[in-house]
């Protein structure tokens, strides 16, 4: 086997991750482009430390459309003490930041999805160059690792934090206990469709404590989810010693997307009409939506029938959906 060597990062950190303190800083992604030769990504970054303890990754923004993560993070990040803190904080609140100030899910430079991007690419596009960073830089340092996530402007989801089943069940164990204590309204174990370059998945790979969220969606927060968001992410740098103080008791209800039946797909394009809401109960069977076809009256809809009975935990956000879309997400009630 040739020996393979990546190049180093091109991302410099303008702050000291091993310094004590607070420092207010950026990653810098060098990207030439036309309105600036020589010119930078300028991802916002906040280290706090205070003596040896564990480190914290949490980033917010890995899709640039979801809006609580950013805001529990910038608020986080210009309110957190180090005299508060044992070990380290690393906060950033716009991992995606081009996609973050597009408004956008992926990146506007490379369309570049971020949680399909890992490891990434030293030498790579713009969202690799990030992707690897964390990679290679960030998840390294990382003890615990919590990224916030909503459905953007394409689907809404119930208030959850969630974990994924591993296959190593210390490692799982710890991570539905963070999970617990992030105290959202639901938490789930979470069923991903295909787990292949996603930033939870390189962080498991890792064997960091990884938890990350959805906890709202249509490319807003409201004060409910961002409220959510920003006890959540005390509760758990308090559970995990990080940060001085108990973490508010909280009521969850577990959540469990058993297997693949749990989503459905548009299979072709039109107006929909759901017949239940966020948090109803559905039955195997029940129609979950209409389709209409929207190019002439007097067509029959298409129906979106449950494969499995559960609670409605996501659903495609404006009127219109196309073939292929994310039409509901249906999980079980466990606890
Ligand atoms: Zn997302």
């Amino acid at each position: 086997m040739p020996e393979c060597t990546l190049r180093p990062s091109p991302i410099s950190p303008t702050v000291d991750f091993s310094a004590d303190g607070v420092q207010h800083g950026f990653l810098r992604l060098p990207y030439s482009r036309d309105d600036s030769a020589w010119g930078s990504v300028m991802i916002p970054v906040t280290v706090v430390k205070n003596g040896e303890g564990p480190t914290a990754l949490l980033t917010g923004g890995n899709h640039g459309d979801e809006y609580e993560g950013p805001i529990a993070l910038f608020d986080l990040a210009r309110t957190l003490k180090a005299e508060n803190v044992t070990g380290r904080v690393i906060i950033v609140p716009a991992m995606n930041y081009s996609a973050f100030l597009s408004g956008t899910r992926t990146s506007p430079i490379d369309k570049g999805n971020m949680n399909r991007s890992f490891p990434g690419a030293p030498d790579g596009t713009v969202t690799q160059k990030i992707a690897d960073y964390f990679q290679r830089t960030l998840l390294p340092l990382a003890d615990i690792v919590l990224d916030f996530h909503s459905g953007g402007k394409t689907l809404d989801f119930l208030p959850f934090c969630a974990a994924h089943i591993l296959p190593d069940k210390v490692q799982e164990a710890k991570a539905f206990d963070l999970v617990r204590a992030f105290g959202a309204p639901w938490s789930m174990k979470m069923l991903e469709i295909d787990a292949v370059g996603m930033y939870d998945t390189a962080a498991e790979d890792m064997g960091k404590i990884f938890i990350t969220t959805e906890l709202g969606g249509g490319g807003t927060a409201t004060a409910k989810s961002a409220a959510i968001a920003k006890t959540g992410v005390a509760n758990v740098l308090k559970a995990a010693g990080l940060l001085k103080g108990t973490a508010a008791a909280a009521q969850t209800t577990w959540l469990d997307m058993p297997d693949g039946n749990c989503f459905s797909f548009a299979e072709d394009g039109g107006l929909i009409e759901f017949f239940f809401d966020l948090g109803d109960d559905v039955k195997s069977g029940d129609i979950v939506a209409r389709i209409y076809p929207v190019g002439r009256t007097g067509a029959q809809p298409l129906e979106v029938k449950a494969k499995m009975s559960g609670i409605l935990t996501a659903r495609h956000f404006p009127g219109l959906v196309k073939s292929g879309d994310c039409v509901s997400v249906l999980a079980t009630v466990i606890g």
